[in-house]
């Protein structure tokens, strides 16, 4: 058997991103809201073929969309069935990813208003 690096949670959650009650949630978010969401804020029609710049998206491995957990699931089957989603281009969930991972929360509101992570200096 060939050694695998990824730790034992990466390899859970990896196999939640395959059962068929996610594949079916991924494909009914993304027949709702077939666009990118943060394209269509900057006025761009993103349906996975372009690149965040409105240009076409020449790597074809990139062509897709991303259901995006708007509040990062860390594992939490609840949070991870259940938690609301949104639709980007892989340019802006590498973006928007990456910014969670460096300041260490994100600034999603819940109903009220008030910022939902624990993390945020709000909530500190
Ligand atoms: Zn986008």
């Amino acid at each position: 058997m060939r050694y695998d690096r990824r730790s034992a949670e990466a390899e859970e959650y990896r196999k939640r991103y395959k059962t068929a009650r996610w594949r079916k949630r991924r494909a009914a978010h993304l027949q709702q809201e077939p666009l990118c969401r943060m394209c269509s804020a900057a006025g761009l029609v993103n349906d996975g073929s372009r690149k965040m710049d409105g240009s076409l998206q020449d790597n074809p491995r990139r062509r897709f969309l991303v259901a995006d957990h708007i509040n990062p699931h860390k594992g939490d089957a609840y949070k991870f069935y259940l938690g609301k989603l949104q639709t980007l281009c892989p340019d802006h969930h590498d973006i928007v990813k990456q910014a969670e991972e460096r300041r260490g929360f994100v600034c999603d509101a819940g109903e009220d208003g008030w910022p939902t992570d624990p993390m945020h200096p709000a909530n500190r």
